[in-house]
């Protein structure tokens, strides 16, 4: 039964996966590279409890068992003592394939080492360790502790043990895990960047503003969040890397990241985490 899960990376998602872990009763490390990055994943976790418990969703005690199961360390080494590790680093290739050498030289043989990884190959990944059938995809959604969907993406060696475990983690956590084939952009990803990418389009060619766009798809399309406002959320860089894995992993040019998006990025604008995006904030 797994106890202690280590987390890499302390942003959006390492954060929300540190503290929907934390509620369900794990004990969790965190890492990330500077304390400063620790310091702002720990205060985002405060204050997405504080809302829930404004909401009546958990109580005082709760939050603060919760805040109580949580450790930060800038070092990787402590991931020796997780029982299983989710990576959820910025969506780099070369960066994962560094981490996932050095988690498989420090971690416990049999600890499974889980990539939340948008789009780059869970095979690839894999690969880079000497523990192919413990490594495994569980991508999970933004924000974590809101959505319910965790998409677990088998690479071509995972063994079937670790894809069980890992489901069976994820309803721990209170989630819903859907299974899914190491393919560029995986189900999710797949079917969303090329809708997002295609607003940003739009945009770009002038067929509408960024408000229209997104008011065209949540009131004509009942969908809660425009394709503009959803690509802030994610972040505009981590887009643009998914963009680029559908269009070099398929070969085709209807995945082309628009010129656009990757304008926004070399400025700076990554959406919401910068304050600006397609939208201000
Ligand atoms: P983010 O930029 O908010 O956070 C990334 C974190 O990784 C940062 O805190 C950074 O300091 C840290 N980091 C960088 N190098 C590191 C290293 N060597 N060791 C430890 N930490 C390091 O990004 P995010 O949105 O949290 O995305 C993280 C991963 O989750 C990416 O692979 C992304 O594709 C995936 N993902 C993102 C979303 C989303 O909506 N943003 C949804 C699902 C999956």
């Amino acid at each position: 039964m797994i106890q202690k899960i280590g987390v890499v990376g302390a942003g959006q998602m390492g954060a929300g996966i540190a503290q929907v872990a934390a509620m369900n009763g794990l004990s969790v490390i965190m890492n990330d590279i500077e304390n400063a990055f620790l310091d702002r994943g720990m205060k985002s976790i405060e204050k997405s409890l504080s809302s829930l418990l404004r909401k009546d969703r958990i109580s005082e005690d709760e939050k603060k068992a919760a805040l109580g199961r949580i450790q930060t360390t800038i070092e990787i080494s402590a991931m020796e003592n997780a029982d299983f590790v989710v990576e959820a680093v910025i969506e780099n290739e070369a960066l994962k394939l560094d981490i996932f050498k050095q988690l498989d030289e420090i971690c416990t043989p049999g600890c499974i080492l889980a990539s939340n990884t948008s789009s780059i190959p869970i095979t690839r990944i894999a690969a880079a360790t000497k523990r192919p059938p413990e490594v495994i995809g569980m991508h999970f959604m933004n924000p974590v502790p809101i959505m319910k969907l965790v998409e677990i993406i088998r690479g071509l060696a995972t063994s079937e043990e670790t894809f069980e475990t890992t489901k069976d983690l994820a309803v721990r956590l209170k989630k819903v895990p859907v299974a899914a084939n190491d393919f560029p952009g995986f189900i999710s990803n797949r079917i969303l960047l090329p809708m997002i990418n295609e607003a940003i389009f739009a945009l770009y060619e002038g067929v509408g503003t960024a408000e229209a766009i997104d008011s065209v798809m949540k009131l004509g399309m009942n969908h809660p969040m425009g394709p503009l406002a959803l690509a802030d959320l994610i972040g505009l860089d981590t887009c643009l890397s998914i963009l680029e894995v559908l269009h070099n992993g398929f070969g085709d040019s209807k995945y082309r990241p628009c010129p656009l998006l990757k304008k926004y990025v070399d400025a700076g604008y990554l959406g919401r985490k910068t304050g600006r995006g397609f939208h201000i904030y």
